[in-house]
């Protein structure tokens, strides 16, 4: 479980009792340095990297860094508002140390996210893993809830040498072919070894729909650590793919046409250890609260856009029949459908049984979606929304007018 207690001058309570083992451990490993990430507004991960040895003073009076990047957009061009983007001030960046791990893919360096507070002491309302944890925190004083998370990751592997605007593919087996998987057997074993040894539990890696596309999906974990987790698995994606020559593209959109890079969010509710979405007497066995934690989640899902899809190019993915999930509606197990119900497989159901997000790409800030798909889902638990019906099949045979049986569609 991430800590959800606030960074604080001086230290979180307990960290710096933590810090020699923790500095003896990463020498011993021949690690020489820590990289310090966080995610910006606009979906850019951003660092400090600082010498194993001045973790201790990190770790009690933060590492220093503007705060004009919470109006950096994606291209690094910079906009200012009258409170944001000047070039006044300064944030301390706070690494968690209950997910510092060294870096298997780039040896020699460890990694940890941080959050960012003020000089003052006080949490910094542009820091997205903050905003994350306060979600996290007030579900679980209001109703009691815990959730678990997971965010799939898909990319496009291309040859390193090709110019830079250009993307060759570096395969060119066929969708989920074991051609691919083949052809680019040295670097996904590799990256598979990295993830494992850095604690990261793979349930599956395997070739993509689109050329030279691959996706990993990990096992969930609570949502400020599974959004660390995303940030984690792309530097690593990234790292053993330089070491190989090659090149990675998360982009939403890679090629002018077809299916693109998708970052779909699992997501399930929790209360004293038992899954909500399980056991029910609702549909599907999901619980009253379940339901209604859906029903939140696509009454929101246009404005939820705005931060799960949030560049340009998310729009280019977001077509109809590429699974996608470009249509306001959910179904069990129906990729067509904004928000896919999960049931999982007979006997395994308590466990498994979740909500799949699908209009989310990777261009969008990881704690900002998670943050924001669940204060809509208890936005629907509050209002208790009723669930509307369901659709099953591709929704693009029938416009608004849905046959019988079947719930109408927006466009998400
Ligand atoms: N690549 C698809 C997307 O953009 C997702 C394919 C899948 O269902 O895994 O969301
Ligand atoms: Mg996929």
């Amino acid at each position: 479980m991430t800590t959800l207690a606030d960074p604080r001058p001086g230290g979180r309570p307990g960290d710096l009792e933590r810090v020699p083992a923790l500095t003896a451990a990463l020498a011993a490993r021949g690690v020489h340095g820590i990289v310090l990430a966080y995610v910006d507004t606009a979906g850019v991960c951003r660092v400090k990297t600082i010498p194993t040895a001045r973790l201790e003073a990190a770790v009690a009076w933060g590492v220093g860094m503007s705060p004009v990047f919470d109006t950096f957009l994606a291209d690094d061009s910079i906009v200012t508002t009258d409170v944001l983007g000047s070039p006044d001030g300064d944030l301390r960046l706070y690494p968690d140390l209950d997910h510092l791990v060294p870096l298997a893919g780039q040896p020699g360096w460890a990694w940890a996210p941080v959050d960012r507070i003020t000089q003052e002491g006080e949490r910094h309302p542009g820091c997205a893993r903050t905003f994350l944890r306060r979600v996290v925190t007030e579900a679980a004083d209001r109703y009691g809830l815990a959730f678990k998370a997971a965010i799939e990751i898909e990319w496009a592997v291309g040859v390193g040498s090709a110019p830079a605007d250009e993307f060759v593919p570096a395969a060119t087996g066929p969708a989920y072919g074991a051609v691919r998987q083949v052809e680019l057997s040295d670097y996904t074993a590799d990256l598979l070894a990295a993830l494992t040894a850095q604690g990261v539990d793979v349930d599956q890696i395997h070739p993509e729909y689109a050329p030279a596309q691959f996706e990993v999906s990990v096992g969930a974990l609570d949502p400020v650590a599974a959004a660390d987790r995303s940030v984690l698995v792309r530097q690593t994606i990234r790292a053993v793919a330089q070491r190989h020559g090659l090149r990675v593209s998360f982009a939403p959109a890679y090629l002018p046409e077809g299916v693109g890079n998708g970052g779909h969010l699992h997501l399930s509710c929790w209360r004293d250890g038992v899954n909500l979405h399980s056991g029910g007497d609702g549909r599907y066995g999901m619980t009253a609260t379940a339901q209604a934690f859906l029903a939140g989640i696509l009454a929101h899902l246009p404005g939820l856009t705005a931060v799960t899809a949030p560049s340009p190019a998310s729009y280019l993915r977001l077509q109809p029949s590429q699974w996608a999930g470009v249509f306001t509606a959910w179904g069990r197990e129906t990729r067509e459908a904004a928000v896919r119900v999960v049931t999982g497989t007979a006997g395994r159901r308590d466990q498994d049984a979740n909500l799949e997000v699908k209009p989310v790409d990777l261009a969008a800030n990881p704690y900002l979606a998670l943050g924001c798909v669940i204060a809509a889902g208890i936005d629907g638990i509050t209002a208790d929304r009723p669930l509307p019906g369901e659709i099953t099949g591709d929704p693009v045979r029938y416009g608004p007018e849905a046959p019988a049986g079947q719930a109408a569609v927006t466009a998400a």
